[in-house]
């Protein structure tokens, strides 16, 4: 058993779609992906492309949670460094949406011709599960909250040892859910939240399911989380681009690929 922390890693903070290039070296390219260590349990929020530089521990229980299916989201799965560990253990979490499982989905991109070998083709030992609205995963207990976007998210909140965070990406925001949302997150240590958007990008992109980091700040102060995140980092902003808004709103920060939280 490791001690109380709840380590928090971002492996990937870009939405939509990954980037690379000299103006995405400091705060990074790879689409959302978050590791949450706690004791046993090694836990990844989403698996895009950031799920690639993965190092699993030796010893832990691991878990994906999905916030939803689409690409950005699942793309680096096929190159989880765990799936190729023989006869590890490997929990999927994912809802059905659309009316197809979690695990028909997957199996659609793990199929030909997109993908040349099953998920079940792995050496790891994949198992798959529906998503209940309040679960535990070993000793962390995991509470849900839908999300506003197209096709549908799912907003988690993870907690462990008197620390809590909440993952809320692909997350578009709207006069309800802004409650709903402030109520979930009441006193999370940690709130990471989509701020695709500024607000003059939002205003021509309604309805695409993301939000603003302004808008993240305000229901990170209303719900009184400790610290706050953005990340679904749109892939036209560049570092330059980061570390203007930040000098210009210094209570916001941007998310950067391979920073690690301890709560
Ligand atoms: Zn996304
Ligand atoms: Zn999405």
């Amino acid at each position: 058993m490791r001690d109380g922390n709840l380590s928090v890693t971002f492996l990937g903070t870009r939405g939509s779609v990954p980037v690379n290039g000299k103006e995405y070296e400091r705060y990074g390219g790879a689409t959302s992906c978050v590791r949450v260590l706690a004791g046993n349990e090694e836990i990844y929020l989403d698996a895009g492309s950031g799920i690639v530089q993965a190092r699993p521990e030796q010893d832990t229980h691991i878990t994906v949670l999905f916030s939803h299916l689409h690409l950005d989201h699942v793309q680096g799965l096929p190159f989880f460094p765990a799936l190729a560990q023989a006869g590890r253990p490997i929990a999927l979490y994912a809802a059905d949406r659309e009316g197809i499982s979690g695990q028909e989905a997957i199996d659609r991109l793990f199929s030909p011709p997109l993908w040349p070998c099953r998920i079940s083709d792995y050496p790891a030992e994949v198992s798959f599960h529906p998503l209940q609205s309040r679960f535990s995963i070993g000793s962390v207990p995991v509470t849900t909250m839908p999300s506003f976007h197209p096709g549908g998210a799912t907003i988690y909140r993870l907690a462990y040892q008197g620390k809590s965070l909440v993952y809320a990406t692909d997350f578009e925001h709207t006069g309800e859910k802004i409650q709903e949302l402030i109520r979930f997150a009441q006193d999370a240590d940690l709130l990471i939240y989509d701020g695709q958007y500024t607000q003059e990008e939002y205003e021509k992109r309604k309805g695409y399911g993301h939000s603003t980091a302004s808008v993240g700040g305000e229901i990170a102060a209303a719900a009184r989380v400790k610290q706050f995140f953005i990340t679904h980092h749109d892939p036209r902003h560049t570092d330059d681009w980061f570390m203007q808004m930040e000098r210009q709103n210094p209570q916001i920060t941007y998310a950067k690929d391979g920073e690690e939280i301890l709560l």
